[in-house]
């Protein structure tokens, strides 16, 4: 695929559609850069790389099911380059987790934004979300390390529990 240039990013910036999702989701998406990546400079550099990506196959992400979903992994894949697991100490949700699990475990539990908010950013739906920190809590009632990482991403959890609450 020959990437388009510059000039057509630049066009692609401008259009409406585009601005719109850059406004309803840039802050978010700067909050969980953050919260992966220890130096905020760096952060808000890793996203505005994303945005780029996202902006290369803005038309293509338009006519996919969603285009959310498709911008989510673009966004994943950036951060995953600056964040440093899988040899962060303690170990955070990502090292430990499915990557889908451990995003929403950190949009959710550790951002603290709902349930419809955490679906929405990824591209998912509500029951989706709920099944995967279903998953993310009982791999947690399972394993020594998950409780690290759980406490690390600012989740209340009684060690020794059965770790399942509400699933
Ligand atoms: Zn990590």
């Amino acid at each position: 695929m020959i990437p388009p240039s510059p000039a057509c990013r630049t066009e692609v910036a401008r259009r409406a559609d585009y601005r719109a999702f850059y406004e309803n989701y840039h802050e978010l998406y700067l909050l969980y850069a953050q919260a992966r990546i220890p130096w905020s400079t760096a952060a808000a550099d890793v996203v505005s790389a994303a945005f780029d990506d996202i902006a290369f196959v803005w038309t293509t992400a338009l006519s996919s099911p969603s285009a959310a979903a498709l911008a989510w992994g673009l966004l994943r894949q950036q951060v995953a380059g600056s964040a440093l697991c899988p040899s962060c100490r303690p170990a955070c949700a990502h090292c430990v987790l499915r990557p889908a699990m451990a995003d929403a475990v950190v949009l959710h539990a550790y951002i603290g934004i709902s349930l419809s908010e955490t679906a929405t950013v990824m591209g998912l739906n509500r029951g989706d979300i709920g099944a995967l920190l279903c998953g993310a809590r009982r791999r947690l009632a399972d394993s020594h390390r998950l409780v690290r990482a759980m406490s690390h991403m600012g989740l209340h959890v009684q060690e020794g529990g059965d770790g399942r609450g509400s699933c």
